[in-house]
């Protein structure tokens, strides 16, 4: 089987595929320009986040059998419109949970302790003790939006920090999270000390924290997103953080990426970081072993190998 890959992938991982018999061709910086003359000589690809995947692509390509993508989401490819061609279209769901899930618990710390704000003051040569009384995460309530695979790391962490869990995701059942309590989303937006999103984007979920939700959060809220860009109303959030109704906010996602209005980043009371939660040395080994071993065993299953 004639692989490409797309985007950067572990070298371990690219040997791994060598090894068990498949042809493999890296072109980790291929443009969009280039891909339709070349995929079509491949029977299987590899893309992280940076290659897109969309319906006239496919129909060029039909010797494509197999799609994988490291990583969680399947925004960059037409995935359904491939399926439905008897193309696979395959993903590591679980590779870098552990990671996204630190960096939202990490965020929480930031938040409550003001930590970029003091860091920022004391580079400035400022020593503003009295400035940054901050508070304990233990005792408050996180309430996560969607309890998939990153919203239970996540659940656990904060409940070894002692904070209690609930949760609205409407396509889980009690039995699937033992580890939270499932609530509406009313009383999670209006019970939650913290809020942190853990859902796809989606048609149902654009824009779905919005002005209306910001109004019933708790005064002093503070807000983590580390899913996906969009699902929070940026202009809504703007108005809540200047308002102080949000006390603070950590985005690891933005509606455009990087963003071309800064305004919500400039914010004194927002921290956020580019778009990074799956970038931790161990997230990508166990990404590219991921994506080394569903290949291979699409290639078996198939003969093609
Ligand atoms: P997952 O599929 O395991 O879990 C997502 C959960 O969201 C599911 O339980 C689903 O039922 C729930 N959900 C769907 N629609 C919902 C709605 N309308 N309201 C509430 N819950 C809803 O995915 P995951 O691995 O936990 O990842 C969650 C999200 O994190 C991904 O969709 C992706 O967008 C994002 N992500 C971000 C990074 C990053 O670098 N920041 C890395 C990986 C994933």
């Amino acid at each position: 089987m004639k692989v490409l890959i797309c985007d950067k992938t572990e070298a371990e991982a690219i040997e791994k595929m060598r090894a068990a018999g498949l042809t493999v061709d890296v072109r980790d910086d291929i443009t969009p320009e280039e891909l339709p003359a070349v995929l079509p000589n491949y029977d299987g690809c590899v893309v992280r986040s940076r290659t897109k995947i969309r319906q006239p692509l496919i129909d060029q390509c039909p010797n494509l059998k197999v799609i994988v993508r490291g990583g969680v989401g399947l925004d960059n490819i037409d995935a359904d419109y491939a399926r439905a061609k008897g193309i696979t279209v395959l993903n590591t769901p679980r590779a870098s949970s552990a990671s996204v899930a630190e960096l939202a618990i990490g965020f929480m710390f930031a938040l409550a302790r003001s930590l970029y704000q003091a860091t920022a003051t004391m580079k400035a040569e400022k020593w503003e003790k009295k400035r940054f009384e901050g508070e304990e995460l233990g005792g408050k309530t996180l309430g996560l939006i969607g309890v998939g695979n990153i919203g239970r790391e996540v659940a656990r962490r904060a409940a070894a920090l002692g904070m209690t869990v609930i949760a609205y995701d409407p396509y889980v059942s009690p039995q699937d999270v033992p580890e939270v309590r499932l609530v509406s989303l009313n009383e999670l937006l209006e019970r939650s000390d913290y809020i942190s999103l853990h859902l796809p984007k989606t048609a149902e979920t654009t824009n779905m924290i919005g002005a209306e939700q910001f109004a019933r959060m708790k005064d002093g809220v503070r807000l983590i997103n580390c899913a996906r860009g969009g699902i929070v109303d940026e202009n809504a959030l703007y108005d809540a953080l200047v308002s102080g109704k949000v006390a603070g906010a950590a985005l690891d996602v933005f509606a455009e990426e990087p963003p071309s209005d800064w305004r919500l980043v400039k914010l004194d009371n927002v921290i956020c970081s580019p778009h990074i939660g799956a970038s931790t040395k161990e997230a990508q080994q166990r990404v590219g072993a991921e994506v080394a071993e569903k290949l291979i065993e699409f290639a078996r299953a198939h003969g093609l190998c």
